[in-house]
């Protein structure tokens, strides 16, 4: 049996003082290791919620989620560094260039200077030109490249990313898709979120339907 790069079991999440607003119910999904997984599901479907949980920033209601094995809540800074995350809002911090923010988050994953990879990354993302830009002069797009190459400085097992194709335009995400697969062909994992069935079927193996914090569907394409 192949192994899982993410388990989650009876995941559920409610948002409220009175718990109402149900994100996520009772969800249960497997995304096994080396595959490009699509999360796909209308706006307000519980994408972003499950990732949040994945990433640590919001606490589950019940449920299980394991990254490589490793449960998210019980040993939080090991599955750390199994994943790299885009987050789907533009943030960059504006007062370090392109080179001192991968710098900056190489050293906050205990990277040894010797060991990093920041110019190779800075070139695989075409971000060159921009190495000593700060953020404020990156367009759209750049920005979301940044977001991707601070999400791959410790060389994570599973790449996540939360609608990344928002605001790009096609170029750029045509060279964003070409990066991506090559890392999946390289071994890592890739997890996408979106609300576009055409890049799910585009670029995935297997695809996840979610709609109303339930998952409707989910197979190989
Ligand atoms: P998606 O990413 O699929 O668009 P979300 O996970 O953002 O879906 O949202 C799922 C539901 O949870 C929506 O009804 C949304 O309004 C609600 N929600 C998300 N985050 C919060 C929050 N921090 N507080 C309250 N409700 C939230």
């Amino acid at each position: 049996m192949s192994k899982l790069a993410v388990e989650i079991k009876g995941l559920s999440k409610a948002y409220g003082k009175l718990k109402t607003n149900r994100a996520l119910d009772n969800v249960s999904l497997e995304v096994k290791e080396g595959s490009f997984f699509g999360l796909l599901g209308p706006n307000g479907a519980g994408k972003s919620t499950l990732i949040n949980i994945l990433a640590g920033v919001v606490r589950k209601d019940e449920g299980l989620v394991k990254i490589a094995g490793i449960d998210v809540e019980e040993n939080q800074k090991a599955s750390k560094f199994k994943m790299g995350i885009v987050p789907q809002e533009l943030v960059v911090d504006p007062f370090f260039t392109v080179y001192e923010t991968l710098e900056i988050y190489a050293g906050y994953f205990g990277i040894r200077k010797r060991d990093r990879r920041t110019e190779d990354i800075i070139d695989a993302l075409g971000l060159k030109d921009k190495i000593n830009a700060k953020p404020r002069s990156l367009s759209g797009g750049m920005k979301r490249r940044l977001l991707v190459a601070k999400a791959l400085v410790h060389s994570p097992e599973i790449l996540i990313l939360d609608e990344p194709t928002a605001g790009v335009d096609v170029e750029l995400r045509d060279q964003l898709w070409k990066y991506v697969k090559k890392l999946n062909e390289q071994g890592t994992t890739i997890i996408l979120t979106t609300h576009y069935l055409e890049e799910a079927e585009e670029l995935c193996d297997e695809i996840a339907v979610v709609n109303k914090g339930r998952v409707i569907a989910c197979d190989t394409k």
